[in-house]
């Protein structure tokens, strides 16, 4: 098993991937925060069939984390990150500084709205800006054939899929599906943080969610009875638990052709995030 030396700067990054190219290979990205796990690695295992040579980023975005969330206790692991990905078909990681992404003097935004409107920006206003403006940065700075992304940041792809179309970046963006736990919890780095207690109780959210989306009750008895649910089980808040137009996330009509059940729900300071397909 070959193990994988970072590339820490854009420059290694950019001979890299010109690189592959001269020999004909078609590059893919896998953006991440680390602490990988195996939601992470399907993605890498997903892009590996359409793509030659997989790259997958470590950062951690200072910017998308407000004053009061977890960016200092946010899980860090990059030596097992590595040892994870030398196991699959990532054949490079660009794990950059936060100086070599944001120098001294950096003054540029990248401002999304559509389907960045709502759900997550209600309750992270920040969030969008500085996830737009990193895989803004890592795209261009990379500029692979194909990025993936997981459906389990489900307004995340299509803020990404937006800003790609609306800023031509050359990119084709892919999403990957949901990787769950036994009991259907979304793996997520942050859930390292739950308790045991917690952690129970943040299976069923997931269960709620099925309900959700296969409710045949008007949508606003739907979600303020899983609004209820996910009281009833534990959680301390709910941030939203609604159907939305799967394209657009606007309020679905009798137009709409897609819907996605989508939920956000807090165990004291941990949220978790989940959505599904409403067939
Ligand atoms: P993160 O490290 O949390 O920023 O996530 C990096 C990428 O992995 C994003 O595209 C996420 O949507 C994706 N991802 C995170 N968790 C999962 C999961 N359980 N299943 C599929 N993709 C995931």
């Amino acid at each position: 098993m070959a193990s994988l030396t970072p590339i820490r700067r854009i420059d290694g990054l950019r001979d890299y991937v010109r690189g592959q190219r001269a020999e004909g290979r078609r590059v893919g990205l896998v953006p991440t925060m680390g602490a990988l796990h195996d939601g992470h690695l399907s993605l890498v295992e997903a892009i590996g069939k359409q793509v030659d040579a997989v790259i997958v980023s470590i950062f951690v975005n200072p910017i998308q984390f407000a004053a009061h969330e977890d960016l200092d206790t946010y899980p860090r692991h990059e030596a097992e990150d590595l040892e994870k990905l030398a196991a699959t078909c990532a054949t490079a990681v660009f794990a950059p500084s936060a100086g070599e992404i944001y120098p001294t003097g950096f003054a540029t935004s990248v401002a999304v709205e559509g389907p960045a409107m709502g759900l997550e920006t209600d309750i992270r206003p920040h969030f969008f800006a500085g996830v737009g403006l990193v895989v803004t940065k890592l795209l261009l700075q990379a500029l692979p054939d194909l990025a993936i992304f997981g459906e389990k940041d489900y307004q995340q792809l299509l803020v990404i899929r937006r800003i790609v179309s609306d800023l031509d970046i050359p990119v084709e963006i892919v999403g990957g599906p949901i990787i769950r736990e036994a009991d259907g919890l979304a793996m997520s780095s942050r859930n390292s943080y739950l308790s045991s207690g917690q952690r129970e109780i943040a299976g069923r959210l997931n269960l709620v969610l099925r309900e959700l989306a296969e409710a045949s009750d008007p949508p606003d008895i739907a979600e303020a009875k899983a609004h209820d649910a996910l009281l009833e089980a534990g959680f301390s808040a709910v941030d939203y638990a609604c159907v939305r137009d799967a394209e657009t996330l606007a309020l679905p009509d009798k137009r709409t052709a897609r819907r996605r059940a989508l939920i956000a729900a807090r165990l004291g300071d941990i949220r978790l995030i989940d959505n599904m397909e409403v067939r």
